[in-house]
């Protein structure tokens, strides 16, 4: 018997977009991407469309192309996947977008339905930041609404004197002040919901920033209980459940002891689930798949452990990375410059001691 062919449009052609993409095929799944740069990382291996992601003629030309349309990037405009409704459907709803790009409706979303958040303060004026500052005191961190990932639009307040100029170095747009959490370390949960409803959730992976950017993942995060586990999924599940959700979406996470603070949410695949590649029984970019073309989602069980690093600025030599046992490199055929992510590695290994011979020898290549 033949398959039916499902044919999916992807708003954004960076590297998520480049992943999904490259998990269709096996099932039947081709991906037509639509992005601003003609040779963005999707484009290199699949159908492309250039046009900015506000055009509604290269948008409506995208949805004729195909069945069902997905985002890779929470800063698609809200009005762009509304127009796009229309004409195809959208998943994951428009409203998950919606609420991912303010910060100030994500805290809401995530307190109504009973999630734990650090406390925090609407700020729109000097006058309404020296109110929160009073209220939260410090050290604070002050948060520009919209536009905002991997630490911009930012600002440490560790004086109330200082808020003046943590005001004008966001550039005086409306903020959200947030409480500094001494977290014991930061989590994600990232988690999938079918058309119908079904729900799977991969395990709590622990996450190393630096300057704001992801650099390391550890899946499963070391010293996880069930309880946790079962706070995170839950907390996955009731978000996806009041938006309707469908695909997949990760919550990043501050732990404190056994408590688990939200910090964001972010509607599409995401950089701390890379791992699922190649260390879990399906990937986070088939899931997703499967899940907006209205297929049984996949078991999310890690296979053994894994640890992935991501690969910014440089490039280390590509035969060093892959004469380490266990490792996978992506990858993404960027042009290299400070600060981007031009790829990542997926260490695995069948247990912890092993994997942290193998990232060890990892990371000489990246910091070295
Ligand atoms: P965000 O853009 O909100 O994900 O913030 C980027 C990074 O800044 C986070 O991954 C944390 O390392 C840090 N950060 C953000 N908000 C807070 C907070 N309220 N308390 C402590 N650290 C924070």
């Amino acid at each position: 018997m033949t398959h039916v062919a499902v044919r999916v449009g992807i708003v954004g052609g960076g590297q998520l977009g480049r992943m999904l993409l490259l998990a269709g095929p096996p099932l039947q799944i081709s991906c037509t991407t639509l992005d601003p740069a003609a040779g963005s990382p999707a484009a290199q291996v699949g159908r492309a469309i250039v046009g900015a992601y506000d055009d509604h003629d290269r948008l409506a030309e995208l949805a004729a192309a195909v069945d069902v349309v997905t985002y890779e990037f929470e800063n698609v405009p809200v009005e762009a996947a509304r127009f796009v409704e229309t004409l195809r459907p959208v998943f994951p709803p428009p409203e998950a977008l919606e609420a991912a790009q303010d910060r100030l409706s994500e805290k809401q979303l995530f307190e109504g339905v009973g999630l734990e958040v650090p406390p925090y303060a609407p700020v729109d004026s000097l006058a309404s930041l020296t109110e929160g500052l009073e209220r939260i005191g410090t050290p604070a961190v002050l948060k520009s609404r919209r536009m905002g990932y991997d630490g911009k639009g930012q600002a440490a307040i560790h004086d109330a004197a200082l808020g003046e100029d943590a005001w004008r170095s966001i550039g005086e747009v409306p903020a959200l002040l947030e409480a500094f959490v001494k977290f014991d370390r930061e989590v994600s949960i990232v988690a999938v919901r079918g058309r119908d409803g079904t729900f799977a959730s991969y395990p709590l992976v622990e996450n190393h920033h630096r300057d704001g950017i992801l650099r390391l993942t550890l899946a499963p995060a070391p010293g996880t209980n069930r309880a946790l586990q079962g706070v995170a999924e839950r907390h996955a599940r009731t978000v996806m459940d009041s938006l309707g959700y469908v695909g997949v979406l990760a919550i990043e996470l501050f732990q404190v002891g056994d408590r688990l603070l939200a910090n964001e949410m972010a509607p599409r695949v995401h950089n701390s689930g890379h791992w699922t590649d190649v260390g879990a029984e399906t990937s986070q970019f088939e899931n997703h798949l499967r899940a907006i073309a209205g297929l049984p989602l996949g078991s999310t069980e890690p296979v053994g452990v894994s640890a992935m690093v991501n690969l910014i600025g440089t490039m280390p030599y590509r035969d060093a990375v892959l004469a380490i046992d266990g490792a996978h490199l992506h990858d993404y055929g960027k042009e290299p410059r400070p600060g981007r992510k031009l790829g990542h590695v997926t260490v695995r290994a069948d247990d912890a001691e092993i994997l942290e011979s193998r990232l060890t020898r990892m990371q000489a290549l990246v910091d070295g």
